[in-house]
C-alpha cells in the first residue's frame, strides 16, 4: 500500500510537479476536499489521519519516497482524510490532470500508483473507513438498496444495524432520527439524509460533481454494465473523451452475479462485480468520465449534437452515442410482489444476499444461466436451494451448470412449477407454488427468493429515437431492413455501420441489442467493437 520510489522515479515526478516546502503542522489536504493533487514526501515526514470525534486516527506515515492519493485521485471525487506534515521537510506537489497523464504514459510508475491507490481503497472498504454510515435494518428493503449502491460504487461505508447494535439507539437520539426515518445515511458526520435515493446519496457524497456537462462530449455512453465499461476503456484509451451515464453503480447484471466462470482468462472464476470494479478502475485511469445515481431519461435525437436528458433535468451534449443500457429481470407477476422486494424477494445472487439466508431454505426461480449459477451459489450456504422452473432447464443453460446442480445434494429442481403466492408481515415468511402436472399447491415456510426468470431490454428512455425489433431490443446493422431505415429517414447514403442503430452516429451494445447472445464476453467484445466505428462516424 506505501511503496517507496526509488530517486529516479521521483526526479520523473518532480519533472511534472512543484517543489512545496512545509513546516511541521502544515496541512496539505482537509477531509472532504475535491481530490485535486497528489503529493510525493522528499523531505521530512507526512501523516495521514482520519478525524474520529474530536480525535484523529493516524492512518499511515509516509516518509521520502511514499506518496499521497487513492482512488479519488482518478475520479477527483472527496476525500477522506487530513494530510499533514509531521516534520519540517518538502514535498512535491502534482496536479491530479497531471498525475493521470503520467499514470497513463510511464508505465513503470503507474502500475505503482494505481497499485496502492487500488490497495488503499481496498483497505478503506475492508475496515468501513469512509465519510459515511449507514444506519438500517437488513429486513428494511431501503438498507439493502443503500449498501448495494455503496458497494457497487466501490464507497467505503460504515454500517450500523438497529436489530443487532443496542448503542445505535444513542446515534439515532443525537440526530433526532424517529424509527421511522430509517434507512438513515450520515454524509461526512454531518448531513443527516432519511431514506435517500441513490442520486441524493451520490450528490451528498459529491460523486459527479468532478464532471463538467456541459461541453460536446466525442462519445457518451449509456449503461456503465460490461458493454458500457469496455467502450469506455477502448474509446479513453484511445484518445476518445468519454462520459458514462450510469443510473445506479458500474458493474449492470454481472454486478448481481455471484461467480462467472466461462470469462476468458479467469479460469478459477471472477465475481461479476469484481470484474465491473476493476473495468471501472481501468476506464478512470484513461480518463473516461463516470456519473452515476443519475437515470437518463430521453434522448433528443432530432438535431446535432444529440443531447441526453437526465434525471435531474441536465443535458448531456454528445457527438456519438453509445447505447448500453442492458436488461432488467422480469418481475414475477404476483400481486403484493413490491411489498417484499428486499426483504425476502431479491434480484441478485451475490456474498451480499447469501449472508441474508445462511442456513435457510432458498427458492431461486427461473431455469437459465443466471438462475442455475444463483443455485449452485447459494447451495454453498444455504440450507436447501429449490429451484422452480416453469418448464424445465433452458436449453441454453451451461452444460457445466447443469451437471452441478443434477448433482448437489441441496438443490431440488421442481420442473413445470411456479410460484403463486408470497405471504408475510414485514419480511417474507411463506411461499406458495403450483405444480403445474399434479396440478397441487404447497406452502412452504421459505423467507428467501431469488428472481432470475429471463430479462427485458432498458429501452423506454430512447421513445422513438431509434428501431427496436417486437421485444424492444434495439435493431442495428444489417439486422435493420430498408423499411426501418426508411421509417427512420436514415439520411446517408452508406447502410448502417455494424453495431449502429437506425440514428447515424447512435450504436447499440450487449444485451440491449436485437439478437445479443447475452454473455459477458460478448458484451465486452461488443463495446470495444463499437468504438472503431465511433472513430469512423466522428472522422466522417
Ligand atoms: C446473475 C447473472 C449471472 C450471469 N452469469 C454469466 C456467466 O456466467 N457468463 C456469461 O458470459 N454471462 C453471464 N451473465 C450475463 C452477462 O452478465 C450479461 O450478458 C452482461 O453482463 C450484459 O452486459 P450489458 O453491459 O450489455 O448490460 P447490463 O449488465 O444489463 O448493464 C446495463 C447497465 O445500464 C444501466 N442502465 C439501464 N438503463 C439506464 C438508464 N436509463 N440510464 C442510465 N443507465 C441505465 C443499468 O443500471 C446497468 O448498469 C449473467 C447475468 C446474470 C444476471
Amino acid at each position: 500500500m506505501f511503496p517507496t520510489l526509488t530517486a529516479a522515479q521521483v526526479a520523473r515526478i518532480a519533472g511534472h510537479g512543484r517543489v512545496r516546502r512545509v513546516a511541521q503542522g502544515d496541512v496539505l489536504v482537509e477531509p472532504g476536499e475535491q481530490t485535486v493533487r497528489c503529493f510525493v514526501v522528499t523531505e521530512g515526514q507526512v501523516e495521514i489521519v482520519r478525524p474520529a470525534g474530536a480525535a484523529e486516527d493516524r492512518m499511515a506515515v509516509l516518509r521520502p519516497g511514499q506518496f499521497t492519493g487513492e482512488v479519488n485521485m482518478l475520479s477527483g471525487r472527496r476525500g477522506f482524510a487530513r494530510i499533514r506534515a509531521t516534520a519540517p521537510g518538502a514535498v512535491i506537489e502534482v496536479d491530479r490532470e497531471v498525475l493521470l497523464t503520467l499514470v497513463q504514459t510511464d508505465s513503470d510508475l503507474g502500475e505503482i500508483l494505481m497499485r496502492a491507490f487500488l490497495l488503499r481503497r481496498v483497505e478503506l472498504i475492508a475496515r468501513g473507513l469512509g465519510d459515511v454510515v449507514v444506519v438500517g435494518s437488513s429486513h428494511s428493503p431501503g438498507t439493502l438498496r443503500i449498501r448495494e449502491f455503496l458497494t457497487r460504487n466501490g464507497h467505503p461505508y460504515a454500517s450500523l444495524d438497529l436489530d443487532r447494535d443496542a448503542s445505535v439507539q444513542d446515534l439515532l437520539d443525537r440526530f433526532e432520527i424517529g424509527v421511522a426515518d430509517v434507512p438513515v445515511v450520515i454524509c461526512r458526520g454531518t448531513v443527516v439524509l432519511r431514506n435517500p435515493t441513490n442520486q441524493q446519496i451520490a450528490d451528498c457524497l459529491g460523486f459527479n460533481e468532478a464532471i463538467d456537462r456541459s461541453h460536446a462530449r466525442d462519445v457518451v455512453v449509456v449503461g456503465a454494465g460490461l458493454a458500457g465499461l469496455a467502450a469506455a476503456v477502448y474509446g479513453a484509451s484511445e484518445g476518445l473523451d468519454v462520459l458514462v451515464l450510469e443510473s445506479t453503480a458500474p458493474g449492470g447484471q454481472a454486478g448481481a452475479s455471484s461467480r462467472i466462470e466461462n470469462y476468458l482468462g479467469f479460469p478459477t472464476g471472477n465475481s461479476g462485480q469484481e470484474l465491473a470494479a476493476r473495468a471501472y478502475n481501468q476506464a478512470e485511469k484513461w480518463g473516461a468520465q463516470l456519473m452515476v445515481g443519475n437515470d437518463t431519461k430521453r434522448l433528443t435525437c432530432d438535431r446535432k449534437p444529440y443531447a441526453i436528458e437526465l434525471e435531474d433535468g441536465s443535458r448531456v451534449p454528445a457527438r456519438a452515442l453509445i447505447i448500453a443500457t442492458g436488461a432488467e429481470y422480469r418481475r414475477l407477476s404476483i400481486a403484493n410482489l413490491a411489498r417484499f422486494e428486499g426483504t425476502g424477494v431479491y434480484y441478485a445472487a451475490t456474498f451480499m444476499e447469501s449472508q441474508l439466508c445462511s442456513g435457510d431454505e432458498v427458492v431461486v426461480v427461473g431455469g437459465g444461466n443466471s438462475a442455475g449459477q444463483a443455485a449452485v451459489f447459494l447451495a454453498q450456504s444455504a440450507r436447501r436451494v429449490h429451484m422452480l422452473v416453469r418448464s424445465g432447464l433452458a436449453d441454453t443453460m451451461s452444460r457445466y451448470l447443469i451437471r452441478r446442480i443434477e448433482d448437489h445434494p441441496a438443490i431440488a429442481v421442481h420442473v413445470r412449477t411456479e410460484i403463486v403466492g408470497l405471504e408475510g408481515e414485514h419480511h417474507l415468511e411463506r411461499v406458495r407454488w403450483r405444480d403445474n402436472q399434479l396440478g397441487r399447491v404447497e406452502t412452504h415456510d421459505i423467507r428467501h427468493v431469488f428472481s432470475m426468470t429471463g430479462a427485458v431490454p432498458s429501452t423506454r428512455w430512447l421513445q422513438s429515437c431509434v428501431a427496436l425489433d417486437a421485444r424492444g431490443f434495439i435493431k442495428t446493422g444489417a439486422d435493420l431492413a430498408p423499411e426501418d431505415l426508411a421509417a427512420a429517414h436514415w439520411p446517408l447514403a452508406r447502410p448502417p455501420y455494424l453495431l449502429e442503430t437506425s440514428l447515424p452516429g447512435v450504436f447499440a451494445v450487449g444485451d440491449v441489442r436485437s439478437g445479443s447472445v447475452k454473455r459477458a464476453a460478448a458484451a465486452v467484445g461488443e463495446g470495444s467493437i463499437a468504438i472503431a466505428a465511433v472513430h469512423q462516424v466522428l472522422h466522417d
